[in-house]
């Protein structure tokens, strides 16, 4: 007689696939569970966290206090970490299942969207993806070759992702040099020529997607003035609407801030951070690289809620040197498991991963990879919970895994020659970063290519 997942003699054995937030909240939300289980945790990177220290902004120290709270997952038993293995790529989906009653993905979104304009990716035009990874030294991003020559900048977007960027590049180094930003980074940025940095809405300040508490931020700056025309907070009737809507407050207290900076008339500081909404990239134009964006202005069309834009014809063009397009994120496709085109996701029922309407037995969604780029760190525990929930309810119905062990499944990774890194491992790692760091006066250095990252720990 077969034992029941979950009971002592026979763990369920759980693998969850990305080390970000979502993966995170996932294992907490397993070991809160009444059963006997084994969660392993795989990352690509040897580094855990995923897009907080990767993806979080470097002068946003606290919000990577998070951290902590990870941690301690990891300090529980039945929690193992499996660092620098791709699944996809270095273990095969196939492979994963012999080893594991159920795989979570937490694997984000990591891909941008694209604007769909002429030349897009000319030599200058960057997705944030690139801009952020590389300040943040994420190792696949160290190639990155940004010129900050040209006095202006162009940013596409009204996403938190795009106000971090510009805040990034309004900021004086003075302001930067304490973050765990790189060195190499600060260094580039230090030799900045950029004085104008210029963010776009195709919409209006009511439909922007970035949050209050990140635009404040503006109103701090050392060395930047806020140019806001106050043409942009005459609304229509719809958008006055939404601004009112209860159930969506952050509008107002963005529309307060943006007055605010509406009525400054600045302090002669040697940057500018200037507001543009109602306008969309049309094309960008150049002698074989960015030298201008064409913009085309728009208005709002559509019910309270559910406005879009139309272009009214009037062109605008902004001449600059380098462009940023942070126009929100799109998930990455894994052989072997199915993938929605259009929304960027693995198709799931709340965390359930289907293929044409079946659901997929044991294998399971969380984080962007589940919902699309959308909500801040937190928005990812009752995400995590929702699917860890219906796992849980799917268990008695599962099949168990052919090769139910930790050794088993070791013996197969050291087959296939994969140096994979532990927790410990990972200690070793983030020990020298953070000695690396006292040496400069930075909470980190870290190292920015995964063979440092191994040769730390003799690997
Ligand atoms: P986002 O919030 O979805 O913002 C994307 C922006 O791009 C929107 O302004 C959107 O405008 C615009 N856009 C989309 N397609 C466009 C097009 N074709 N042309 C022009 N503009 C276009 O995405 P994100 O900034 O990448 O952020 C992802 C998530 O991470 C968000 O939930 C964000 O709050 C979160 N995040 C949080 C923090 C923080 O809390 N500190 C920091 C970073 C990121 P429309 O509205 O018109 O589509």
């Amino acid at each position: 007689m077969s034992l029941s997942l979950g009971c002592t003699d026979r763990p369920l054995r759980v693998a969850i696939v990305g080390s970000g937030p979502s993966g995170f909240y996932a294992a907490e939300a397993l070991f809160k569970a009444k059963l006997s289980l084994e969660v392993d945790l795989y990352e690509r990177l040897p580094a855990p966290f995923g897009l907080v220290r990767y993806g979080v902004a470097p002068d946003h120290a606290k919000i990577k206090n998070v951290i902590s709270l990870y941690e301690k997952i990891t300090r529980d038993q039945r929690f193992t970490f499996y660092g620098n293995i791709n699944i996809g790529r270095d273990v095969n989906v196939g492979d994963l299942k012999k080893f594991y009653d159920c795989i979570i993905f937490a694997c984000g979104a990591e891909n941008e969207r694209h604007l769909g304009i002429p030349n897009e990716t000319y030599y200058g035009s960057h997705t944030t993806t690139e801009f952020v990874g590389w300040y943040n030294g994420h190792p696949e991003y160290q190639n990155r070759r940004f010129d900050f020559s040209h006095p202006t900048a162009v940013i596409v977007g009204m996403g938190n992702v795009a106000m971090d960027v510009a805040r990034i590049l309004c900021k004086t180094v003075d302001e930067l040099k304490n973050s765990d930003i790189t060195s190499h980074a600060l260094e580039v940025l230090s030799l900045s020529h950029v004085k104008e940095i210029h963010v776009i809405g195709r919409r209006g300040p009511v439909q922007a997607a970035f949050t209050p508490a990140v635009i404040r931020e503006f109103g701090e700056l050392v060395d930047c003035d806020v140019v806001m025309d106050p043409k942009y907070l005459e609304i229509n009737a719809s958008s006055q609407e939404e601004l009112e809507d209860i159930e969506f407050p952050s509008r107002k207290k963005n529309f307060e801030i943006l007055k605010k900076y509406s009525s400054l008339k600045g302090a002669g500081k040697s940057k500018k951070l200037i507001f543009h909404f109602l306008k969309s990239p049309i094309a960008v134009e150049g002698a074989g690289r960015l030298e201008k964006l064409v913009l085309e202005q728009n208005q709002l069309i559509g019910k309270a809620g559910h406005q879009s834009v139309r272009g009214v014809g009037q062109m605008e063009e902004i001449d600059c040197g380098i462009m940023f397009r942070s126009v929100g994120y799109w998930g990455v496709p894994i052989k072997g498991l199915p993938f929605d085109r259009e929304e960027g996701i693995f198709p799931n029922q709340a965390g359930r991963l289907v293929d044409n309407g079946k659901v997929l037995p044991g294998l399971y969604a969380v984080g962007w990879i589940k919902r699309g780029a959308t909500g801040i760190i937190g928005t990812n525990k009752p995400d995590s919970e929702e699917t860890v929930n219906n796992l849980l309810v799917d268990i008695t119905n599962l099949k168990g895994c052919e090769c139910p062990s930790r050794g088993q499944l070791e013996e197969f990774l050291k087959e296939k020659k994969i140096r994979f890194v532990n927790y410990q491992d990972w200690e070793k790692i983030n020990a020298a970063e953070i000695k690396r760091g006292e040496f400069v006066g930075k909470p980190r250095e870290k190292f920015t290519t995964i063979s440092e990252m191994l040769a730390c720990v003799g690997k």
